[in-house]
């Protein structure tokens, strides 16, 4: 994956300064402190790859922030981050529709229980709160996500976590889409993701 190390991928790795430091009351959907996005035009970035939808998408889901169902099991997660174009600019009010296991590893098929499509806001970004998924034979833990531009094509994805071993032996797995920022915070996890669409 790394054969190119962007200024986005030093940043995220820690091994550069960001350009702008984090700014006074610049939060996040959720209200998490922010850094300033990096400006604009500076940093093309690689589009984020496509990966097989798998056999469980269902359309049409809800709109939503929060795909988890009242009483549902699982360690709360919390997945924000933004949607890009290779130049590095935002995309507002892009299509992001997720769909995961339960913390069980079961897809709900029959109706929506975790699943849930946003748009972005006008600054490119959205913010997930869900469950961490569960492992079901055969794959590493994964979130499946379809992340549109207006009237751009569709990138059906998936987005996977640091330190499951399964990672190793998932043939879909790729660090590309691996999420960025895995904390543990009272017992939530965090994590971010930026997509980055070829538009
Ligand atoms: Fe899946």
């Amino acid at each position: 994956m790394d054969g190119k190390l962007t200024r986005r991928r030093l940043l995220e790795l820690g091994l550069v300064a960001p350009s702008v430091a984090a700014v006074a009351g610049h939060t996040d959907l959720f209200g998490t402190p922010a850094l300033a996005a990096t400006p604009a035009i500076a940093d093309a970035d690689e589009p984020t790859p496509a990966l097989t939808e798998g056999p469980y998408f269902t359309p049409q889901s809800p709109k939503r922030r929060s795909i988890v169902p009242a009483g549902a099991a699982g360690t709360r997660l919390t997945l924000t981050g933004r949607v890009l174009r290779t130049n590095g600019r935002p995309v507002a009010n892009a299509l992001v529709d997720f769909w995961q296991a339960d913390a069980r590893g079961a897809y709900d098929n029959s109706g929506y229980r975790f699943r849930g499509h946003q748009f972005t806001d006008g600054q490119g970004r959205y913010a997930l709160q869900s469950v961490v998924p569960g492992l079901y034979p055969g794959r590493t833990k994964h979130i499946h996500v379809k992340v549109q531009a207006p009237r751009k094509p569709l990138l059906t994805t998936q987005l996977f976590f640091p330190g499951v071993a399964g990672n190793r032996s998932d043939s879909i797995f790729t660090t590309d889409c691996l999420v960025r920022g895995w904390r543990l915070v009272e017992g939530r996890r965090h994590a971010r993701f930026d997509f980055v669409l070829a538009v």
